[in-house]
């Protein structure tokens, strides 16, 4: 038997005004009108705190898009839920951030593309996009939240990492979270254009390393590497159906973000079963949970209930199929298409594809 899901990823739209090429919602986006309903998600919310799930994360898309956002924080909220707003600040302001601090909202999580204005307009696809972030930050000062910013890096910013951290602390942060990309959906299709070079990725850690030194107790930097530069993979979401539940706009539920990339699985919708038989007793959540379903070399490697054989997706998106070791791990056999991404890393830049609806 599983444990209980600790939090639950809420992405409640994929509308969003920005157009960022590393987006991780998929490539075929959903429309407005196949969202759940307020009703809809108020009894998710309230199955997912049966369930033993103590924090939702609002996220999407633009959660702010969705117009019934605080009745949905207060649904959280009243069920006992920790609720997290992740937000690109560009819909809305003081008066909204007020109406979700009244409604239980406890912490807000606000990304940033660039520090320079004019390079995180080039990369949102958005023009006025950082001053509005940058008014935002305030807003969220003003109504006493508390504020984590979130760094999107890549080869197009790592260069200015430093200006990265002296931002935050101007901006009120307590936490800023400096985030490389992950290579899937919207990224994966740009990779070429946003996969930093070996030096890059040193000078950018070392930056880091020193701050955290200094800000010790003043500000808190999570760091996350780009896992191809890694010599074994990262324990994606804490396992297969062990910690976490993502609900896309409509209603399905899946494992993590990226799994409805993964064909052949038939992931199932809150609008047709409870969360709790999704969660226990889905063959989707099923699939890929413990060990048994493992292959060499992850199933007889000491390491296989420390990351679980690394990320499903990634293993289908690189080697073509879920159920093989996470190419990144340097003991997979697919390994030899992340050093070629890295050689490919060495080259001028490429233009991007934005985000959009097809
Ligand atoms: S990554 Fe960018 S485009 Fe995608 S949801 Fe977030 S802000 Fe919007
Ligand atoms: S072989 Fe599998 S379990 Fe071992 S380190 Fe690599 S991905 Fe992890």
């Amino acid at each position: 038997m599983a444990d209980p899901p600790l939090a639950l990823l809420a992405e409640v739209t994929h509308r969003c005004p920005l157009r960022c090429p590393y987006c991780s919602n998929p490539l075929e986006l959903e429309r407005a009108a196949g969202e759940l309903t307020t009703e809809e998600w108020r009894r998710l919310l309230g199955e997912a705190a049966a369930l033993g799930v103590l924090q939702v994360h609002f996220s999407g898309g633009e959660p702010m898009a969705r117009r019934d956002l605080a009745s949905l924080i207060a649904a959280a909220s009243e069920h006992g839920l920790y609720s997290n707003l992740i937000t690109s600040g560009t819909l809305g302001g003081e008066r909204e951030l007020k109406e979700f601090a009244d409604a239980g909202l406890r912490h807000v999580q606000l990304s940033f593309q660039d520090v320079d204005p004019a390079n995180n307009d080039r990369i949102a696809g958005l023009s006025g996009a950082h001053e509005k972030k940058t008014k935002f930050a305030a807003a969220v000062h003003a109504t006493g939240l508390p504020l984590t910013v979130n760094m999107v890096v890549h080869r197009q910013n790592l260069d200015g990492i430093g200006e990265m951290i002296d931002r935050a602390r101007a901006l009120g942060a307590r936490r800023l979270e400096i985030a490389h990309v992950q290579y899937y959906a919207w990224a994966l299709a740009n990779r070429a254009a946003l996969l930093p070079s070996r030096r890059q990725l040193d000078e950018a850690t070392r930056i880091v390393d020193a701050a955290r030194e200094t800000l010790k107790g003043i500000l808190t930097i999570d760091y996350v590497v780009p896992d191809y530069y890694g010599v074994r993979p990262k324990s994606c979401m804490s396992g297969w159906g062990r910690r976490f539940l993502n609900v896309t706009p409509s209603g399905k539920i899946l494992p993590c973000h990226a799994a409805e990339s993964l064909p052949g699985i038939d992931f199932p919708s809150a609008r047709d079963h409870t969360l709790a038989d999704i969660w226990y007793r889905s063959e989707a959540f099923n699939r890929y949970r413990g060990t048994d379903w493992m292959a060499e070399p992850c199933r007889s490697c000491d390491r296989r209930e420390v990351d679980w054989g690394g990320c499903r997706c990634q293993a289908f998106l690189l080697a073509g199929d879920a159920g093989r070791t996470d190419p990144v791990c340097a003991l997979s056999p697919d390994h030899g298409v992340i050093e070629t991404a890295l050689q490919d890393a060495e080259k001028t830049p490429e233009g991007f594809v934005y985000r959009h609806f097809s």
